[in-house]
């Protein structure tokens, strides 16, 4: 028998075949599981039993899953609930879409069992996206420091100027490491929505955050076609 975990968590998937492994191994690991196979029924099972995760396939006959998470993040009811999509290798694009409109994390099809169970546990060990920029934040990871209130970085002790913006963008990609973030929400987090900029200034930024930080730089990682994420060093 194994142990029982409290979390509750929903899966969105539309084929019978990846649903039940899927279900089957979040069971084995002592998860509750619901299992939906249409959009529609996911986001009414997502507002009516208080998952602590969403295991949502993209590409759904009816509602898809782009919409279902968006949905899910405008509802105050699911907001908070993490979003890990599940998207084939061709979909790279669709995954940029899910970030978009707030998932958490993704995964691509097909994925072995151990793969899946990690990513479940960080994304639950992570917990929902904070909102607010605590002005007064400070973050410590991996020997740097990034203090909000103070305006200052160290890494390894040792201080470096950085810019608003760059420390703005360091503190919130330090503030949820693991989690990928395409540029259109940096952008949106650290600049703001009023500024006129493109997706290609995030680049800009992140080089100059990158060059600053020298033998810390592989801190900040690319994630190919999607964006960007601080290194998670718990993550497997
Ligand atoms: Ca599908």
């Amino acid at each position: 028998m194994p142990t029982v975990k409290r979390e509750k968590l929903l899966v969105i998937e539309d084929e019978a075949d990846i649903l039940e492994v899927i279900e089957y191994n979040l069971a084995r690991e002592g998860y509750r599981v619901i299992a939906c196979r249409e959009g529609d029924e996911g986001l009414r099972r997502a507002r009516r039993d208080n998952p602590d995760l969403v295991l949502l396939d993209l590409m759904l006959p009816g509602t898809d899953g782009v919409e279902v998470c968006r949905q899910l993040k405008q509802d105050p009811v699911t907001r908070a609930v993490p979003v890990i999509i599940l998207t084939a290798k061709s979909e790279e694009s669709d995954v940029v879409l899910g970030l978009g409109v707030g998932a958490d994390d993704y995964m691509t099809k097909p994925f072995s069992p151990r793969e899946l169970i990690a990513r479940v546990q960080a994304v639950l060990r992570r917990g929902p996206l904070k909102v607010e920029r605590g002005a007064g934040d400070r973050v410590v990871r991996d020997g740097l420091v990034v203090d909000m209130a103070r305006h200052e970085v160290l890494a390894g002790g040792k201080p470096i100027v950085f810019t608003p913006t760059e420390i703005r963008l360091l503190h919130f990609l330090a503030s949820h490491p693991g989690r990928v973030f395409d540029r259109a929400h940096l952008l949106s987090r650290v600049i703001g929505e009023d500024a006129i900029v493109t997706d290609r200034n995030i680049d800009v930024h992140v080089r100059s955050i990158r060059q600053k930080l020298g033998e810390k730089r592989e801190l900040i990682e690319t994630v190919r076609g999607v964006g960007y994420r601080f290194r998670d060093a718990q993550s497997t």
